[in-house]
C-alpha cells in the first residue's frame, strides 16, 4: 500500500463511526477525483502531491469536522492547481462542497504582503468576511498546518515568508476561534523558521532537563491519580511541557532565563463534571503548595473565545513549579478545537435547522466577545456577520476596507482623489460595471482613468456613500469652478443675510469681515463665497455666524441705535431678564414677542425697533417680516438679535392641526397634550368643507425643540395630516 492509500484508510477509519455510508462513499469518490486531478504532480519533499490534501483531510478528521468539510479539504487544491473546474466538482459533489472548495481557493488568492499592522488586520478581517462559511477557515487552517509541517523542503527564504504569514494571519485566527491545538502547533512551527537559534536554545534546554523533569512529572501524576482513585473521581491526567512559543515569549518579552519561567510544565486533569473540577482543585491545593495569585477560574468566567478551565500553579516536592489545568471533557474539546468542536456537536444533535443553530451559536459567541474589550478581532467577525464593512482589492493586491454599500466611486476616491477625479469607468473582476455598482467582499477593482476628463459629475455626490469620497468630490468643484462658485455663493449668502436684517454693506466693514473670516476659517471673502457655492458650507450656517458676529460687535445701524437710545426713558421692563433675547450692546430694552409668528427659543429671530414700544421679536421666516422688509423706509429698524443662554419661563405657541373630521378628534388631541403635560391655553375647531377639520391650539411650551416634539406626537393621532405652527 502506498502512502496515499494509507492516508485514505486513516481518513475512513477516523470517520467510520460518525459518517453515514453515503458520506464515506463520497470520501472514496473524492479520493479518486483528487488522485486523478493531481496525477503526476509532486511535492518538494518528494511525496505525490495528492498526499497533501489527504493529510489536510486527516487533520480535519481529528477535529471531528463534518463530512462536507472533509470531502472539500480533499479537493481543496484541485481548482487552483489543476484544470478541473469548479463546475465539475459541483456536479459530482454538490453545491455545498463546491462552495467550500471555492471559498478555500479564493482565500488562497488573497495576496499576502508583509505590510503595516493595519493591512494585516484588514487581511485577517477579510479572511473572515470572505469565508462566508466558517468551515472554509477550518480547512484553510488545516491546509496551512500541513504546509508548515512539510516546509523543511522549501528554500530558506520561502520558509521564513510562510512562517511570518502564519504568525501574523493564521495563528491569530486560530487563537480567536479558540482552536488551540492548531494555534499552538502553528506557532511552534513558525518560530522554528523565524528564530531558529532561539527555538533550538529552548528545545535543547528542555531536552537537557527532560530526564529529570519526566521523573518528576510522573511522580506528580501518580500522586494525583492515586488520590482521585481513592475518593472515586474518574479522570484522565496528562503531563506535558508547555509549547515552545509560549516559553519563548516569556523569556524574551520578560527577559527571563528558562529556569525563571514558572509554568514550563503543565498537568492537565480531565473529569466528568464541573463539581469534580472544583473538588480536584481542592485536592491539588492540598497535595502541593499553591503559588499565590496564580489561581484562575475560567469556568465561571470563560475567555472570550469560550475557553473554560481552572488554572493554578503549584510547587512540587523538588521545588519545581508546574501549572495544573482542570476541565471537563466538554471544556476539553472546546479548548482543543474551539468553534470547530461545537460545529461537530451541533451537527450531530440537530436535524434540519442545524445550519441556523450553528450560526446562532457563532452569533452568541460573538455577543460574548462583544462584552469583553480584549478581542478586537471579534469585532471584525461581528462586522462580517452584520456585514457593515466590505473588503476589496486593488489590482496590486492591497486590501481596501469600505463601509457596506460602498460604490465604485467610494473605492476610487479611497485610492486617491486624482484617481476619482479622472475616473471614466471601472472593472470588477475584469468586467465593466456602472459607477453606482456596490462592491462586494473579495472583488478586485480596477478604475479606468483618462487624463483628459472633465472631472466628477454632481450626481456622484448622491451615489457616494463615504464622507471621504463626498468631500473629495466637493473639493474638486471648489478648485475647478472657483469663479462660478464665488458668484453663486455670494448670491446665496446675501439672500440669507437679508432674512436676518443684515445688509451686504454691513459685512463689508473690514473689522467685522475679519472676525467673520477668522471664525469660519477662510482667508478671503471670495473664498467664503466659493465655499458656499460648492456646498462646503451652507449659506444658512454662514448667515447665522455672521449675524452673531454683527450683534457681538454691536454694529447696529445708526438709525436703530438712535431709536434705541431714545427708548431709554421708556418704562424699564421687569420681564427683561427672562425674555431670553439679547441685543448686544444695548441693555434694558422692552422686548415683546410678535404674535404673528410667536417665536420660540431655538427659532431664527430678528428684531424690529418699533416706534415707541420697544423691540418686537419675529421669526426670520415670518410672513410679516418678509413683507415688511420690502419697505425701504423701515429697513434701518431691523436689527439682529440672539437668544441668550438662560431662558426662563414659558412661551405661548400656536399650532394648526389639519385632520380628517371625526368624532373624538378634539378629545384625542387634548389627551395627547395632557399626557405630555402640556398646558392648553385655548383650543378652537373650525370646520372646513370636504370633511376636513382645522384645529387651532394655543399652548405653553419652553422652546422650539419642545414644540417640535409636541408636533411630532400630534402627527400620530389618527386622521391628522398636518401639524404646523401658525399665528395666534
Ligand atoms: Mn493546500
Amino acid at each position: 500500500m502506498d502512502k496515499k492509500e494509507h492516508l485514505l484508510n486513516q481518513i475512513i477509519e477516523k470517520n467510520q463511526d460518525s459518517f453515514s455510508e453515503k458520506e464515506l462513499e463520497q470520501i472514496r469518490l473524492a479520493y479518486d477525483f483528487a488522485v486523478k486531478s493531481h496525477d503526476g504532480q509532486m511535492r518538494k519533499d518528494g511525496d505525490e502531491f495528492v498526499c497533501h490534501p489527504l493529510s489536510v483531510a486527516n487533520i480535519l478528521s481529528d477535529m471531528e469536522l463534518d463530512a462536507q468539510s472533509v470531502v472539500a479539504s480533499m479537493l481543496h487544491d484541485c481548482v487552483e492547481d489543476t484544470a478541473a473546474t469548479l463546475n465539475v466538482i459541483k456536479e459530482k459533489f454538490g453545491k455545498e462542497i463546491a462552495g467550500l472548495v471555492d471559498g478555500v481557493t479564493k482565500l488562497g488568492r488573497i495576496p499576502y504582503s508583509n505590510k503595516e499592522e493595519q493591512q494585516m488586520e484588514n487581511l485577517r478581517k477579510m479572511f473572515l468576511a470572505m469565508a462566508k462559511d466558517i468551515r472554509v477557515i477550518f480547512i484553510k487552517l488545516a491546509d496551512r498546518l500541513h504546509n508548515l509541517r512539510t516546509i523543511a523542503a522549501l528554500p530558506e527564504e520561502k520558509q521564513r515568508e510562510k512562517a511570518l504569514e502564519t504568525m501574523e494571519v493564521y495563528a491569530p485566527l486560530a487563537h480567536r476561534l479558540g482552536i488551540y491545538k492548531i494555534k499552538l502547533e502553528l506557532e511552534d512551527l513558525s518560530l522554528k523558521y523565524l528564530d531558529p537559534v532561539g527555538y533550538n536554545d529552548i528545545t535543547e534546554s528542555l531536552k537537557a532537563k527532560s530526564t529529570e523533569s519526566n521523573l518528576l512529572l510522573d511522580a506528580v501524576k501518580t500522586k494525583i491519580r492515586d488520590r482521585l482513585v481513592e475518593i472515586g473521581i474518574e479522570s484522565r491526567i496528562d503531563t506535558r511541557v508547555k509549547h515552545i512559543y509560549s516559553i519563548y515569549m516569556k523569556m524574551y518579552s520578560q527577559n527571563k532565563i528558562i529556569d525563571e519561567v514558572y509554568d514550563l510544565y503543565a498537568v492537565r486533569v480531565i473529569v466528568e463534571t464541573v463539581i469534580d473540577c472544583y473538588n480536584v482543585m481542592g485536592i491539588i491545593h492540598d497535595l502541593f503548595k499553591p503559588i499565590p495569585g496564580r489561581f484562575k477560574d475560567y469556568i465561571s468566567t470563560p475567555k472570550p473565545n469560550m475557553y473554560q478551565s481552572l488554572h493554578t500553579t503549584v510547587i512540587g516536592r523538588e521545588g519545581m513549579p508546574f501549572e495544573v489545568q482542570i476541565r471537563t471533557w466538554d471544556m476539553h474539546y472546546t479548548a482543543e478545537y474551539g468553534i470547530a468542536a461545537h460545529w461537530k456537536y451541533k451537527t450531530k444533535t440537530s436535524g434540519k435547522n442545524s445550519m441556523d443553530e450553528r450560526l446562532a451559536w457563532v452569533r452568541q459567541l460573538l455577543e460574548n466577545q462583544q462584552e469583553t474589550d480584549s478581542q478586537e478581532f471579534f469585532k471584525s467577525l461581528k462586522v462580517d456577520m452584520l456585514s457593515d464593512e466590505v473588503f476589496v482589492f486593488t489590482p496590486k493586491g492591497d486590501v481596501v476596507n469600505l463601509p457596506a454599500g460602498a460604490t465604485i466611486i467610494d473605492f476610487a476616491y479611497s485610492i486617491h482623489s486624482a484617481v476619482g477625479n479622472r475616473m471614466v469607468g471601472a472593472k470588477v473582476d475584469g468586467r465593466i460595471v456602472q459607477l453606482d455598482y456596490e462592491v462586494k467582499n473579495g472583488e478586485i477593482i480596477e478604475i479606468l482613468t483618462t487624463s483628459s476628463t472633465k472631472g466628477p459629475s454632481r450626481d456622484w455626490l448622491n451615489i457616494a456613500k463615504t464622507n471621504e469620497a463626498k468631500s473629495k468630490i466637493r473639493q474638486w468643484f471648489k478648485k475647478e469652478r472657483y469663479e462660478e462658485n464665488v458668484v453663486e455663493g455670494q448670491k446665496a449668502l446675501e439672500t440669507e443675510l437679508k432674512k436676518h436684517g443684515i445688509s451686504p454693506a454691513q459685512i463689508g466693514d473690514n473689522e467685522i469681515a475679519e472676525q467673520i473670516l477668522k471664525r469660519l476659517h477662510f482667508k478671503t471673502m471670495p473664498d467664503l463665497y466659493s465655499a458656499i457655492g460648492y456646498g462646503g458650507l451652507s449659506a444658512q450656517r454662514a448667515a447665522n455666524r455672521i449675524k452673531e458676529e454683527v450683534s457681538r460687535n454691536g454694529k447696529l445701524s445708526k438709525e436703530a441705535l438712535r431709536i434705541l437710545e431714545k427708548m431709554d426713558d421708556l418704562p424699564k421692563t421687569k420681564q427683561m431678564p427672562s425674555s431670553g433675547v439679547i441685543i448686544e450692546g444695548v441693555d434694558n430694552v422692552l422686548i415683546k414677542f410678535a404674535r404673528c409668528c410667536s417665536p420660540l427659543p431655538g427659532d431664527d429671530i430678528i428684531g424690529f425697533v418699533t416706534r415707541g414700544y420697544g423691540v418686537s421679536i419675529h421669526k426670520t421666516d415670518c410672513v410679516n417680516v418678509v413683507n415688511a422688509m420690502k419697505k425701504q423706509e423701515d429697513s434701518e429698524r431691523w436689527i439682529p438679535v440672539l437668544w441668550g443662554d438662560e431662558i426662563l419661563g414659558k412661551f405661548s405657541g400656536s399650532l394648526c392641526i389639519t385632520s380628517e373630521d371625526r368624532v373624538g378628534l378634539l378629545a384625542d388631541v387634548a389627551t395627547v397634550l395632557a399626557n405630555m403635560k402640556v398646558t392648553i391655553r385655548s383650543i378652537n375647531a373650525n370646520d372646513i368643507k370636504d370633511g376636513t377639520a382645522v384645529l387651532n391650539v394655543v399652548l405653553e411650551t419652553t422652546d422650539r425643540e419642545n414644540m417640535e416634539a409636541i408636533m411630532k406626537k400630534l402627527m400620530t393621532i389618527r386622521g391628522v395630516s398636518e401639524v404646523r405652527r401658525c399665528s395666534m
